[in-house]
C-alpha cells in the first residue's frame, strides 16, 4: 500500500518538520500535526475497495503516518461494531441511537487505535522503548502493542489505577511504575525528565504527534457505515479530548476529499467531578483552566489540567456546532445499566456518552429522531468494582428443585 504522509506541521507557528522523533514544536512548543498529500489520496483512494481490505484501522492506510506496511504493529484494532439500539430506545427517548462499541478492541479500549499507530511509528523510527503516563487503559494498550512489536514499554500510573488495567500492563511485560506523587505536576515532571534522559518515546496523546492519527478512523468508519451520510451527533467521552480532536480532523479530511458533504455535531463529555473543558465551553473560554477533581467512579477521564490542548478541543466542538456535557456518577451508573440491557458491558468512562445523550434529549438539544452515535470507549471487565455497585449479589441455592423454585420467584435484575 502507498503512503501519502508528507510531514509534520506546527499548528501554532506553521513550521514544517520531516518525520522523526518530534513531540512539541522545537521552535514554539506548539502541537505538531501530521500532513498528507491529499491530491495523491484523491487519485488513489477508492472507497469501493474498502470491503476487500483488512478489518482494522489499517484499512485506511493512506490516511495514517506510516511509510512502510511492514512496520505496522497491529492486533486488529478498530473497525468495531456499530450497534443500533433496540431495547432502551423508549427509556432514553431516542429512535435512532447507535453504540460504537470500543470495548471489543484488542485490549478492551479505544486506546488501541492510537497505540497501534504510535508503536508502528516507533518501530519505523527504530525506537527501542516507548513510555506513557496513564490512568490505566493507555498503559495496558501500550504494554500489549510494545510486546507485539518487540519493543520495551515503561508505564507510569497513579496508585489508584483499577487493578485490572495494572495486571494487563504487567502481563504483557511492561515495566509498571505506580508513582506516589503529591501532585499531578510532580508526576508529569518525573515522566518528562525520564523520557528525555533515557530516550524513551513519549507516547502521551497530547504530545506524541502520530498517536492521535489512529483515532481519526472514527470519522472514516462512521462515514462508511452510514453510507457517506454521517449521523447528526457523535458523542465522545473525553479525558484530554484527543479522540474528539482526531475525529474532527478525520471528518474535515473527508469533506475536503468530497467523500461526505456535512459532519456530525460533536459532543465532548467529562465527569461532573472533573470537567475542566466542559466548564471552559460553557464559560465561552478558549482554553480550559485547571480544576481540583472530586471523587468519581469515572477514573479513566480524570484530567484536572487539560492544558493548551483543550483549545483544540473547544475549537473542534464549536466548529462542529456541537456541545459539551458533564453527567454525574449516578447518571453514569444508570447508563451502564442501560448499555448492559443492549448486551454491552462498559466501564464508567465508556458509558458516560450515553448518560450525556439522555440528558441532551431531555433538555431538547438532541431531537428524538436524530441519528446519534455514542462512543463506548472501554470495557467493564477492567473495572469490576464500579460495576458491582449496580448489581445484586448472585443468589445462592441448594441443589433441590424447591430451592430453585424459590429463587425463580425473586425479581430479576
Ligand atoms: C482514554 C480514554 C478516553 C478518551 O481519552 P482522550 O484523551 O479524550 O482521547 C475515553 N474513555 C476511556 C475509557 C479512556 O480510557
Amino acid at each position: 500500500m502507498k503512503s501519502f504522509f508528507t510531514h509534520l506541521e506546527c499548528l501554532s507557528c506553521g513550521k514544517v518538520y520531516p518525520k522523526g522523533e518530534y513531540y512539541l514544536c522545537p521552535s514554539c512548543n506548539g502541537f505538531l500535526d501530521p500532513k498528507y498529500d491529499y491530491d495523491g489520496i484523491a487519485d488513489e483512494f477508492d472507497p469501493k475497495e474498502l470491503p476487500f481490505r483488512v478489518h482494522s484501522i489499517w484499512k485506511w492506510f493512506e490516511f495514517l503516518p506510516i511509510e512502510e506496511e511492514r512496520n505496522v504493529v497491529t492486533l486488529g484494532e478498530g473497525d468495531t461494531p456499530l450497534i443500533r439500539c433496540r431495547r432502551i430506545n423508549e427509556e432514553v427517548g431516542m429512535r435512532n441511537l447507535y453504540l460504537k462499541d470500543e470495548t471489543v478492541n484488542p485490549t478492551g479500549s479505544l486506546k488501541d487505535r492510537s497505540t497501534s499507530v504510535n508503536v508502528s511509528v516507533a518501530k519505523e523510527l527504530g525506537v527501542e522503548t516507548v513510555a506513557i503516563i496513564s490512568t490505566g487503559n493507555a498503559a495496558a494498550s501500550l504494554a500489549a502493542y510494545a510486546a507485539r512489536g518487540g519493543l520495551k514499554a515503561v508505564v507510569m500510573v497513579p496508585e489508584t489505577t483499577p487493578e485490572g488495567k495494572v495486571v494487563q500492563a504487567l502481563v504483557h511485560g511492561a515495566l509498571v511504575l505506580k508513582v506516589r506523587a503529591k501532585s499531578m505536576s510532580e508526576f508529569y515532571w518525573l515522566y518528562r525528565e525520564a523520557c528525555s534522559k533515557f530516550g524513551w518515546m513519549d507516547s502521551i496523546g497530547g504530545i506524541n504527534p502520530y498517536r492521535n492519527e489512529g483515532k481519526k478512523t472514527y470519522a472514516y468508519e462512521l462515514s462508511e457505515a452510514f453510507r457517506w451520510d454521517p449521523p447528526e451527533w457523535f458523542i465522545i467521552p473525553m479525558a484530554g479530548g484527543n479522540a474528539l480532536i482526531a475525529a474532527w480532523k478525520g471528518f474535515k479530511e473527508l469533506i475536503s476529499l468530497g467523500l461526505i458533504s456535512r459532519t456530525p455535531k460533536l459532543v465532548g463529555v467529562q465527569p461532573k467531578e472533573c470537567a475542566a473543558t466542559v466548564k471552559a465551553f460553557r464559560d465561552g473560554k478558549d482554553v480550559a483552566e485547571p480544576v481540583s477533581p472530586g471523587q468519581t467512579i469515572v477514573t479513566s477521564l480524570v484530567v484536572p489540567n487539560p492544558g493548551p490542548k483543550s483549545s483544540l478541543v473547544l475549537k473542534a466542538i464549536r466548529e462542529s456546532e456541537g456541545t459539551c456535557d458533564d453527567p454525574s456518577d449516578d447518571e453514569v451508573l444508570d447508563a451502564m445499566r442501560l448499555l448492559a440491557k443492549e448486551g454491552v458491558f462498559s466501564e464508567p468512562g465508556g458509558a458516560i456518552s450515553l448518560a450525556a445523550a439522555k440528558r441532551l434529549v431531555d433538555q431538547g438539544v438532541i431531537d428524538p429522531s436524530d441519528r446519534v452515535v455514542c462512543l463506548i470507549t472501554g470495557s467493564g471487565f477492567k473495572d469490576i468494582k464500579s460495576v458491582e455497585m449496580i448489581l445484586k449479589k448472585p443468589l445462592i441455592i441448594h441443589p433441590t428443585l424447591e430451592s430453585l423454585e424459590k429463587a425463580l420467584r425473586e425479581p430479576a435484575f
